[in-house]
């Protein structure tokens, strides 16, 4: 028997509940590895999956957790054997499948990174889904011509957990980081991290009738969407790429495409769900190598199965700062 948060749903009243429940490895669905897993994390989207689901869970009872790391304990497939480090973030696990709010896992091979060298269980879902995806955005932003000394690379949603996480690889590779916050209390941490700059959320907040405004930053990792993206495309330099994260201030995109076709702004999808193994693999070796831990460690909060159902409160509410891990065990 082992532990595992379990979201129920009330036939009658269509509500769901989140509780810490006992189950068997025979509760689990047939996939070809199981997980002894170590620890998870808290994203957004976890958030709504403890929640009412936000249209992404299918099926209930239903284990939320879209990251895991652990020890592979059962393997049927040749890549993995009992003993083995693993690290599982997307493939819509923790959505449309069991997740890693459990102290066990089954899930497909295909699943599966190996544990990335110089990272623990631990650091890695310290990084979770947030900050791979804000690897792949600064992998995005160089494929497309970034570079030190360029200008101010932005930030927003500075203080959450992808807006951490970009802000300290961009910092640590050089860059000079302006970070969006509405929580002006965060400053001292953002600063920690390595932002020169903090840009108030309502300086950006608003949409302007100015499709065009002066030419202010050479790259911008976007985790908030709405009218601050709208807005922030018309602050592009000439030629800049903004890599579209996130929608923590909404999905839509009030914006012309007068930025698009005077300054030859660039705007990158960031999906970190569904990418391939190869560029998985990259994006974790250059997390291992340009994520100071030292930063890392200074954005990780502790949390355990239990605390799970009030923290994905919270991060709906925009309320957790930077990264939650969550000692499964
Ligand atoms: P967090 O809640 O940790 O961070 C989001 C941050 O956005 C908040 O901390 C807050 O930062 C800011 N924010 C919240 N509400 C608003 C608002 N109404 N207007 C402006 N800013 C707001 O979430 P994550 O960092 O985990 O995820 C960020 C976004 O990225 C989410 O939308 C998530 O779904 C998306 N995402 C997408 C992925 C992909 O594959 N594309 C993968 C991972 C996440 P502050 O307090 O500093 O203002």
């Amino acid at each position: 028997m082992f532990d595992a948060l379990v979201v129920n749903k009330d036939a009658d009243t269509g509500k769901t509940s989140a509780a810490v429940q006992q189950l068997s490895l025979d509760d689990l669905p047939d996939a070809e590895v199981t997980v002894a897993v170590e620890y998870s994390t808290v994203n957004y989207k976890d958030g709504l999956c403890v929640g009412p689901g936000g249209g992404l869970v299918r099926h209930y009872p239903h284990i939320p957790g879209i990251d895991f790391a652990g020890t592979v304990e059962a393997s049927s497939d040749d890549r993995y054997a009992p003993g083995d480090k693993v690290v599982l973030t997307g493939w819509r696990v923790g959505e449309a499948h069991w997740g890693g709010y459990s102290q066990k896992a089954r899930v497909k091979a295909d699943w599966l990174v190996p544990l990335p060298k110089g990272l623990d269980t631990r650091q890695a879902m310290a990084v979770g889904t947030a900050g791979f995806t804000a690897m792949l955005a600064v992998m995005a932003l160089e494929d497309h011509g970034l570079k030190p000394g360029q200008g101010p690379v932005l930030v927003t949603g500075a203080a959450g957990g992808v807006g951490s996480v970009a802000t300290a690889i961009l910092a640590n590779l050089g860059y000079e980081v302006a970070g969006v916050t509405g929580r002006p209390e965060t400053s001292a941490y953002l600063a920690s991290l390595g932002a020169t700059q903090i840009v108030p959320r309502e300086d950006l907040n608003e949409t302007t009738k100015r499709p065009l405004e002066g030419e202010t930053w050479a790259g911008c990792i976007d985790a908030v969407g709405g009218d601050m993206l709208a807005r922030v495309l018309g602050q592009m330099k000439y030629g800049a790429s903004v890599a579209a994260v996130g929608l923590a201030g909404g999905a839509g995109l009030p914006a012309t495409v007068i930025p698009f076709l005077l300054r030859g702004v660039n705007l990158l999808g960031i999906d970190s769900v569904m990418q391939p193994y190869d560029n998985r693999l990259r994006a974790w070796e250059r997390i291992a190598t340009d994520l100071p831990m030292d930063k890392l460690e200074s954005m990780v909060k502790p949390a355990t199965l239990s605390d799970l159902p009030q923290l994905g409160a919270d991060i709906l509410k925009g309320q957790v700062q930077g990264r939650v891990v969550v000692d499964v065990n």
